[in-house]
Parts: structure tokens; C-alpha cells; sequence
């Protein structure tokens, strides 16, 4: 039997996962990248896996949350391409499905690939792609002395006093009134994470190449903007620019940009755990020379240039609640695109062309649900039998 050829467009999360479990599958990959391996959202963020929280972002309260970041530009949630029509129109739809009704679909519809995610992380590591994933718990600290009870309850949540949480992560500082302690959550280093991948990729025969793909036509060809390449399977990870190949293709829910920034500072002590601050709206992750802060949900053209103020607003809340953190010594300034979904949920699946496949829009979750989406899709691809856990997910949804 002759051996089958896929293209994976995008070298992020998404895109390499699925050329490293299309490889798995017997596929002879190459992956198509228009700048760098982890050039959008996949390379500074705060890498945290935690499937059993990873919800869309469609939450009804986030129209209310959007609302408050329109007249305050330091605000974690914000829109700043209001001259755009299609920005309009995808706040407008996003908007409508921040119900509880919806929103409770939506969660339901990602419920399959979440249930599948550390089996996909399990995988990649028995086969050596262990870089950088941590076991570790999350510590989720707040100003307000009742507000960690009203943390979302579930078989991951421990209750854990001041002392005790400051004892475990002497970060938190004495301005935290409540703490509670999420388990069986890991981390990664996301850059460390993609460097591992995309070695494991050209090890096993892949190829990884510079080029900008413009348009996906039928038959399978590939045209970038060097060359056009016939192949059997082309799979779209591009992203937040997702939306520009997979509309031609019938994919009618859009892809935007959410973007968000961060930084890494030094610690007095090293950080052993992640710290999440839901009232400044921050992720805190140790990671090598220190702690990365990452945050800030904006809507703006990914190509935009970095928001003036936005890191300076990061790190002043931080500081209100962190302490032994040396804020003189911020490094590693980053800002990267969420790919952000109209109504929550990924598109993974086929598009109307026939061997061309879309693999994207996990919004905030992308690294917790970039294996799973990999090894499922790949399955499906090399089967031709639709995994059940992406039906919900079909792009011509
Ligand atoms: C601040 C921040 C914190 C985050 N924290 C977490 C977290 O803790 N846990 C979590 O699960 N997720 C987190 N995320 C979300 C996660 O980073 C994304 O969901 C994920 O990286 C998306 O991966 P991707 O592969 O789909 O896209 P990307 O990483 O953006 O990759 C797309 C790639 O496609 C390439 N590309 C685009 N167009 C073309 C083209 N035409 N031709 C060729 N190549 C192209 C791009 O250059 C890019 O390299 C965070 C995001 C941010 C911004």
C-alpha cells in the first residue's frame, strides 16, 4: 500500500499535534508554517492543562465584563477594531450566544475533547514528548474573603486556608483573604513544549517548511505563496487566521483574534506552583528565570501592533497581591492571538472540499485541547469513520 501525504498548514499547538499523531496514523507529513514554529498564540502563554475547567468563553457574563472594557482601556476585556464592520458582526453573534442555554451547549460540545485531553498528553509523552509538562496543582487566590466559595465546586476543588496556600506558594501575598487549590491539573512550558514537538516531527521523517499558504483548492493542492503542492489530506491549524482559508471552504463560523500579553519577572524563592488571580483576571506560571504573568482578553486585528499600558496595568495588579516578586526585572514581553470562536466551540473536522480538514478556534484552551484535538482528528482522518467526540465540533456547523 502506497503511503498517504498530509499537509498541516499552521505550526502551533494544534497543527503539530496533528502532524505528530497523523504520523502515528502512517502518514508522511509536512507541515507548512508562514513564519516560525510557534509564530501566533502557542509560544508565551501561560500553558496551563486543565481539561476538567476548560469551558468556552461564551459565558453569560462575559457580554457584561465586554461592556465595562469599552469605556476603560486597562480593563482585562476589551474591543479596539471598533472601525471594523466584521468586528461588529462577530461581537454581535458572539454576543447572542452568551446565554446559559448556550453556553451550557457549548460546554457540552467541548465536554468529548476535554474528556480525552491527558490521554493525548500520555501518549505524546510515552513516545518521548515529555518536555516541560509539570504535575502540579493550580492555586486560585482572591482579594474578597468569601470569594473562593463561590468558585465554580467540583471533584478537583480543595478548600486550603491562607496559611497553608501561602505556605505552598509564598507568592501569594498578604492582601489574599481566600484561596482554594485545584487538582490534578498540569503545566507546560509552551515554547519548551513546541520545540520538543516539532523535533519529534522531523525525527520521525517529517518535514517542517517555510511557506505562506494562500488558498486550498480541490484535488487537494496546496498554493502558497512559492509554489502549489498536490497531496492526499490538508489539514487547516492556522490559528487565528483561520477564518481566511476555511470560509472559501464552507466553514461559516468566524475565527477572531482575542489576544493576550505576557510577560516574566524574577521571584526572591523559585514559584513551585501556578497561581491564578480571577479578580485581576491573571495567570501566573513558573517557569525558568521565574513567574510568567499572562492575561488581558482584547479584540484587535492580530496584526496590530502591542497596546501601550496594557503590561504596565498587568503588572500593577499583579503587584497588589503578589509579593518577593522583583517587577524591575519584567523580560520576555509577548503578545499572541487567541483564536477565538463566534460561539465557544472549536471547529475540527472536514470542510465541504473533500481530504481538506479544519483545526482550530479553542480560544483559551488550545494547549490543554491541542493533543487531544491532534490524535482525534488524525484517527478520523486515517479511518474515515468520524470520532464521536468531534461531531459537535463540525466545521459546516
Ligand atoms: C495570554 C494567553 C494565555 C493562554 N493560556 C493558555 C493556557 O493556560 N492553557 C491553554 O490551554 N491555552 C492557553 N491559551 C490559548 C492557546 O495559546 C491557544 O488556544 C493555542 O495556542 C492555539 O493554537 P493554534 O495552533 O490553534 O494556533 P497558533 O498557535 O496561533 O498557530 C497557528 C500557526 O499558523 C501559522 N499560520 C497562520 N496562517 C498561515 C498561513 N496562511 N500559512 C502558513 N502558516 C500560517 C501561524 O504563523 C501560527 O504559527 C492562552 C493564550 C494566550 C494569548
Amino acid at each position: 500500500m502506497t503511503t498517504r501525504r498530509a499537509i498541516v498548514v499552521g505550526g502551533g499547538i494544534v497543527g503539530l499535534c496533528t502532524a505528530w499523531f497523523l504520523q502515528q496514523d502512517g502518514f508522511e507529513v509536512t507541515v507548512l508554517e508562514r513564519e516560525s514554529v510557534g509564530a501566533g498564540s502557542s509560544w508565551a502563554n501561560a500553558g496551563w492543562v486543565m481539561p476538567a475547567r476548560a469551558v468556552p468563553l461564551t459565558e453569560p457574563g462575559t457580554v457584561r465584563e465586554g461592556l465595562h472594557g469599552l469605556f476603560r482601556s486597562s480593563h482585562p476585556f476589551s474591543v479596539s477594531s471598533w472601525s471594523d464592520p466584521s468586528m461588529w458582526w462577530f461581537l454581535t453573534r458572539f454576543a447572542a450566544n452568551c446565554t446559559r442555554r448556550r453556553w451550557e451547549a457549548a460546554r457540552h460540545a467541548m465536554s468529548g475533547l476535554n474528556g480525552r485531553c491527558l490521554e493525548a498528553f500520555d501518549q505524546l509523552a510515552a513516545h518521548g514528548v515529555t518536555a516541560s509538562v509539570t504535575h502540579s496543582p493550580i492555586l486560585v487566590g482572591y482579594r474578597d474573603r468569601g470569594a473562593a466559595r463561590h468558585f465554580p465546586v467540583g471533584p478537583d476543588l480543595i478548600e486550603l486556608s491562607v496559611e497553608a496556600a501561602q505556605h505552598k506558594a509564598p507568592q501569594l501575598g498578604s492582601a489574599i483573604q481566600s484561596v482554594v487549590e485545584l487538582i490534578d491539573t498540569r503545566h507546560v512550558d509552551p515554547a519548551a513544549f513546541l520545540a520538543d514537538l516539532s523535533h519529534a516531527v522531523q525525527e520521525r521523517g517529517g518535514y517542517i517548511k517555510a511557506r505562506n499558504v494562500v488558498e486550498i483548492r480541490p484535488g487537494v493542492r496546496v498554493v502558497t505563496h512559492l509554489d502549489t503542492i498536490k497531496t492526499d489530506v490538508a489539514v487547516i491549524a492556522t490559528g487565528s487566521r483561520l477564518s481566511t482559508l476555511t470560509r472559501p471552504l464552507g466553514v461559516r463560523t468566524p475565527v477572531r483574534a482575542g489576544r493576550g500579553y505576557s510577560f516574566t519577572v524574577a521571584t526572591d524563592v523559585p514559584a513551585p506552583y501556578p497561581i491564578y488571580l480571577p479578580e485581576q483576571r491573571l495567570a501566573c506560571t513558573p517557569v525558568a528565570g521565574g513567574l510568567r504573568i499572562a492575561g488581558i482578553m482584547e479584540f484587535a486585528p492580530e496584526s496590530a501592533p502591542a497596546r501601550e499600558g496594557r503590561l504596565d496595568a498587568m503588572a500593577r495588579a499583579a503587584a497588589g497581591v503578589l509579593r518577593g516578586v522583583d517587577w524591575s526585572t519584567r523580560a520576555h514581553e509577548w503578545v499572541g492571538s487567541r483564536p477565538i470562536t463566534s460561539d465557544g466551540i472549536p471547529v475540527v473536522g472536514s470542510t465541504r472540499i473533500d481530504g481538506v480538514y479544519a483545526a482550530g478556534g479553542h480560544g483559551m484552551w488550545g494547549v490543554t485541547q491541542g493533543p487531544a484535538t491532534g490524535m482525534l482528528l488524525a484517527r478520523q482522518i486515517a479511518t474515515g469513520e468520524p470520532a464521536s467526540e468531534l461531531l459537535a465540533l463540525d466545521p459546516l456547523r
